[in-house]
């Protein structure tokens, strides 16, 4: 078996020996990296804080909770398809959550990214 001299890692300012002639250490694999779909313009500044003030007036609850028969004010502005699974950011796509309710969605959704493929 050859064996081939140890390179540094190619990804920059990394430097760590490679010894799998790969160019690349088990940090920064060579991969092609997935293109984010063409996420929808996030609203911000003062549009943003109008449809949130009209959200919180319409739905003052989070929906979660609502469903399991709790009462909890919302306080966050979710997505109910996130605008990275090409969700908009209109009054249609969007509902009131508790933070628990929203931190527990947001992973939910990120372990979905993670394992979709394509
Ligand atoms: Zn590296
Ligand atoms: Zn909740």
């Amino acid at each position: 078996m050859p064996i081939s001299p140890p390179k540094p890692c190619t990804h920059p300012g990394c430097g760590v020996l490679v010894r799998d002639g790969s160019g690349r250490c088990a940090k920064h694999p060579r991969v092609a990296w997935l293109k984010q779909p063409n996420a929808a313009k996030r609203v911000t500044g003062r549009r943003l804080q109008t449809m949130r003030d009209r959200l919180f007036s319409d739905h003052p609850l989070c929906v979660e909770c609502e469903r399991l028969g709790r009462v909890t004010l919302a306080t966050q502005r979710d997505h109910i398809t996130p605008l990275a699974e090409g969700g908009t950011d209109d009054d249609s796509n969007v509902q009131g959550l508790c933070r628990p309710c929203h931190e527990a969605k947001t992973q939910r959704e990120s372990a979905r990214g993670r394992h979709r493929v394509g």
